[in-house]
């Protein structure tokens, strides 16, 4: 069996081992030849090209995703040309279309945050009206890491964006934490659940993750995990689906937005979860049995290695992360340093939170300057 995977980043690359394990082929459609996942069979192409990705799709059993870029038009394509193509372009629509996202919540009953469309100064002015004076605005396609993100008090701060369309207004919300779970979906039908976990964001970029979340309460578990089924089985996500969540000061849990593909929130998994969500990605778009998500340890704590040290040399502080963080997990993406762009990340894992997240702080700081 061989899997294709649209997009050359390190969710792609994280794809290759389990692919190796599994006597699964990967390949990939990178957009350049230093793609994070050179390290698996790579075309080089451009992913809006409908001829490029028939091309790519001819020779595998089944496409699959590292980013939700590929245009509806070029999925449907796909699909009308008899590709497997999971998660599908009907499902992929709610993760690359805020707007469209809110609705189909809505229809659904999912709890999410006040939300309106607005097309211009004055719908927002009505908006910020309803939700007391501050509102966040969205860009509905192409935001990523708080990009395409932004807090308004007055209708004209956002003109410029109502210049090139319709936006999501949403309230403020007044939340404790964020949170995320992780679910994967096989086309017929099977769903697996890991446990619950905290995301820390700074900036817009996510910056650590414990598993599970800690001081959670089993009401918020057990929403969380109803709302990622419902989400998984209504939209018909196959693959990996992971729901961003806000945790209210008033302990209610509410959709931020969705990632039809592995996710940050879920790399933890790779050493702390029976299956991680690379494996069980692979599982799913191949429509095989799904592995457990249960956790191997009580407590694994994420941290993302951030920019990297401003010297570009991440060779010389690997040894010394190694002997000074033997428990460490250490995963490189083979990407060059600059500002605030995600290179890695490390994980550690035990019977204390505490500890674990005290090692994979540790570990990661070694690539700060
Ligand atoms: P992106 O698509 O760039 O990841 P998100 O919609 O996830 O954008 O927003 C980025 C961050 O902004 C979130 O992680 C959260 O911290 C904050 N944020 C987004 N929406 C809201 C909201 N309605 N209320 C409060 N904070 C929000």
């Amino acid at each position: 069996m061989r899997v294709g995977v649209i997009g050359g980043g390190q969710l792609a690359r994280m794809m290759v081992p389990p692919a190796v394990e599994l006597g699964v082929d990967i390949a990939v459609l990178g957009e350049s030849e230093d793609a994070a996942a050179r390290i698996a069979v790579t075309t080089v192409g451009d992913y809006t090209d409908l001829d490029t990705v028939l091309a790519f799709a001819r020779d595998v059993d089944v496409v699959t995703f590292d980013h939700e870029h590929v245009p509806q038009p070029v999925l449907r394509a796909l699909v009308d040309a008899g590709v497997a193509v999971r998660p599908g372009p009907d499902a992929l629509q709610h993760a690359q279309d805020k707007l469209v996202l809110r609705r189909r919540l809505q229809q659904l009953g999912v709890p999410q945050p006040e939300w309106a469309e607005v097309e211009d100064a004055a719908a927002l002015a009505d908006f910020l009206e309803r939700v007391g004076g501050r509102a966040i605005v969205k860009t509905p396609r192409g935001g990523y890491d708080g990009h395409g993100v932004r807090v308004v008090s007055a209708p004209h701060e956002a003109d410029d964006w109502l210049a090139e369309g319709p936006l999501l207004a949403e309230e403020v919300v007044d939340f404790q934490r964020e949170l995320a779970q992780l679910v994967a979906r096989r086309p017929s039908g099977d769903v697996a659940l890991w446990p619950l976990v905290e995301t820390v964001q700074g900036d817009g970029v996510c910056r650590e993750v414990f598993a599970p979340a800690p001081r959670t309460t089993a009401v918020t578990e057990r929403v969380s995990r109803e709302i990622a089924h419902t989400v998984a089985t209504s939209l018909g996500v196959t693959g990996v689906l992971a729901v961003e969540l806000f945790e209210t000061t008033d302990e209610r849990v509410l959709v931020n937005e969705l990632a039809m593909r592995p996710h940050n929130s879920g790399h933890w998994t790779i050493d702390g979860a029976v299956t991680s969500q690379f494996e069980q990605h692979l599982r799913a778009v191949l429509d095989l049995p799904l592995g457990s998500p249960e956790a191997r340890a009580p407590w694994s704590a994420m941290v993302n290695v951030l920019g990297g040290p401003a010297d570009g040399d991440l060779d010389s502080r690997v040894p010394r992360l190694m002997a000074d963080q033997p428990t460490a997990k250490l995963h490189l993406y083979g990407k060059a340093t600059r500002p605030g762009r995600k290179i890695g990340h490390v994980t550690a894992s035990g019977e204390d939170l505490d500890d674990a997240v005290f090692i994979a702080r540790a570990a990661a700081a070694f690539f700060e300057d």
